[in-house]
């Protein structure tokens, strides 16, 4: 099935310049969702993670669904001050400026595999700030999915040396 044909271009969003992959086109879509999940999950069941771990926001919609069908648990990671209980803190650098990540401290129990997912992997600045916060509670990372690589940036050479899967490239 050709998802890439799914998701829409949105050009000059959110800024001048950039070009955004929107994915809300795929998720409407009920036979692109059903494959887009089935792929994931078939390409990271080798990885055999314990829990998904998916970033705020549109990682919750892939990791809480993978995570269904692969039988695992979920674990969010918001942005700064949504999480109510004791929580690991990451800061990381934006183009303009920094951002904040934060991981409940009792969520991954420790030594057990995660697998990072994520609608999309760029500068990889998102995931490599969630793998610190994976560090920090002492998981074992088992590798990194996402629905879509933009491979120009080269957002796989900031992250550590484990399985990255994507399904689609631009
Ligand atoms: P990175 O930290 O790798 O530079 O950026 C990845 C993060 O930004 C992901 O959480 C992703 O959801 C978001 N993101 C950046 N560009 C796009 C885009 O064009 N489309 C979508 N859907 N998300 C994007």
């Amino acid at each position: 099935m050709d998802i890439k044909a799914l998701i829409r271009e949105i050009p000059d969003f959110p800024k001048p310049g950039i070009l955004f992959r929107d994915i809300t086109t795929l998720l409407r879509h009920p036979e692109g969702l059903r494959y887009t999940i089935d792929s994931l999950a078939e390409k990271s069941t080798d990885l055999a993670p314990d829990y998904i771990i998916g970033m705020e926001s549109r990682g919750f919609i892939f990791g809480t669904a993978l995570a269904c069908q692969m039988g695992c648990g979920f674990i969010p990671v918001r942005k700064m001050g949504k999480l109510p209980a004791a929580v690991h803190t990451v800061e990381y650098d934006l183009e303009y400026g920094t951002d904040r990540l934060q991981l409940h401290q009792d969520a991954i129990a420790p030594g057990s595999r995660v697998l990072i997912v994520d609608d999309l992997i760029a500068t990889g600045g998102t995931a490599a700030a969630t793998v610190q916060l994976v560090e920090q509670s002492q998981g074992e990372l088992a590798g990194f999915a996402f629905v879509i690589e933009l491979t120009e940036l080269k957002g796989r050479d900031r992250l550590p040396d484990v399985p990255i899967i994507s399904l689609i490239e631009y």
